[in-house]
């Protein structure tokens, strides 16, 4: 029989690799209680036209890395390739605008994305990030990226830079765009063939183009800040201020539009010198029309996402916090009920026990002790039933000492 082995663009986590996991989850969920986020988790599958209206039909994400199937009543249904528009979808469904304030969330969880799997690249991918809705203000987008500055910082990633800019509103990036269009025009045959569609479909997306013809080409283009109307200037300038109040670097990047159509004013992205050219370690921007696209009302919203598997990349060793385990062992056979009984007794006390049940020595057992790394072995012979006690054996400093049965809790106090 052939082997079953995971489905490429997939892993298995165990440690050492899971502790910083742990590790990352747990501090997620300290930090940004800070900024009075609340946890939000929704479904890993939803209804496909979720995706294609929230994120864009003529996106990559769309087009050619969704994992989409039939189910059995014949509906579309996806795997979310990103969360942003299953939380949209799940405050407008449950009323949470009304009914929770602030309305800011995060969460943590596996997205899906039919993608070429590379160093820190996966099809089942993980995220972790922040949504903020109903504030409509510059400063929420400055305390955004301060908060995701602040938060690689308190988990020791150095060397990162932040590159923000703004892609305006519907006003103004219509005026934009033809002049966009007119410029990639002129150099159509010099773009490769992918960026030559999306002349007409979404230039935008031609600075997404990762080939150096194209970055080259597309270096010249027109800026859109040039073109931004006044409230989408003067918002911006206002982030860039707020920035500098709260001592976050950034630079300042035109280019920087973001793979998803649902942006407008402020976008950023935060990337590693560590990583070299790799993909950003996060990146969001405020997504003031999603709701209406959505179907809802016109509520502003700003949030960023970071890839959970880049910042592993990041992460120091997280050395193992040791419990002390106590393992019993037995003489023979007949004492094993005895040992059982003494397991359950330790284990409703909260403490890590573990012993074999396949016992067929003293000796054996000495070993699996040492293997599972306890700190005590607590023995059960003969003698020790005969007197009620239990004799414990310090694995550490092979010192070995008999206890009262009755003086077990004081013992346990002392050293457990
Ligand atoms: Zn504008
Ligand atoms: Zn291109």
């Amino acid at each position: 029989m052939t082997k079953i082995i995971a489905p490429k663009g997939t892993k298995d986590l165990f440690k050492p690799e899971i502790l910083k996991w742990q590790f990352l989850e747990a501090r997620i969920r300290q930090f940004f209680s800070r900024f009075l986020f609340q946890e939000i988790r929704t479904p890993i599958f939803e209804h496909s036209e979720l995706f294609q209206k929230g994120i864009g039909s003529e996106t990559e994400v769309v087009q050619k890395e969704m994992y989409t199937f039939r189910d059995k009543a014949n509906r579309s249904i996806t795997l979310r390739p990103e969360n942003t528009p299953s939380v949209v979808r799940a405050i407008m469904e449950n009323n949470l605008l009304t009914e929770i304030f602030p309305v800011r969330f995060f969460y943590i969880g596996p997205m899906f994305r039919y993608d070429k799997p590379q160093k820190g690249r996966f099809r089942q991918f993980h995220q972790f990030g922040v949504e903020i809705f109903g504030e409509a203000s510059a400063e929420v987008d400055a305390e955004l990226i301060f908060s995701a500055f602040g938060f690689l910082n308190e988990v020791n990633i150095e060397d990162i830079e932040i590159y923000i800019n703004s892609v305006g509103c519907p006003q103004c990036r219509p005026r934009f765009l033809p002049e966009l269009q007119a410029a990639a025009q002129k150099q159509q045959n010099e773009l490769c063939p992918d960026c030559q569609r999306k002349i007409s479909t979404n230039p935008l997306r031609i600075f997404d183009c990762k080939k150096q013809q194209c970055i080259d080409i597309s270096n010249q283009f027109p800026k859109i800040t040039d073109y931004l109307c006044q409230d989408c200037h003067d918002h911006f300038q206002v982030v860039q201020r707020t920035l500098s109040t709260f001592e976050v670097p950034f630079i300042s990047n035109p280019r920087l539009v973001r793979g998803l159509d649902y942006y407008t004013r402020t976008v950023f992205e935060i990337t590693s010198g560590q990583l070299g050219a790799q993909d950003a370690l996060l990146g969001g921007g405020r997504y003031d029309h999603l709701f209406q696209e959505l179907g809802g009302k016109d509520i502003p919203a700003t949030g960023f996402a970071a890839g959970i598997e880049r910042i592993i990349l990041h992460l120091d060793e997280i050395p193992e916090t040791k419990t002390s385990i106590i393992f019993i062992a037995y003489q023979n056979a007949a004492l094993k009920t005895e040992a059982i009984k003494l397991s359950a007794y330790l284990r409703k006390k909260g403490l890590p026990v573990f012993m074999d049940y396949n016992a067929r020595n003293i000796k054996k057992q000495f070993k699996k002790s040492d293997r599972v790394g306890a700190a005590f072995t607590f023995i059960l012979g003969e003698d020790e039933i005969a007197n009620q006690s239990i004799s414990v054996k310090n694995m550490k400093t092979t010192e070995q000492i008999q206890i009262k049965r009755e003086d077990l809790d004081q013992w346990l106090r002392k050293h457990m």
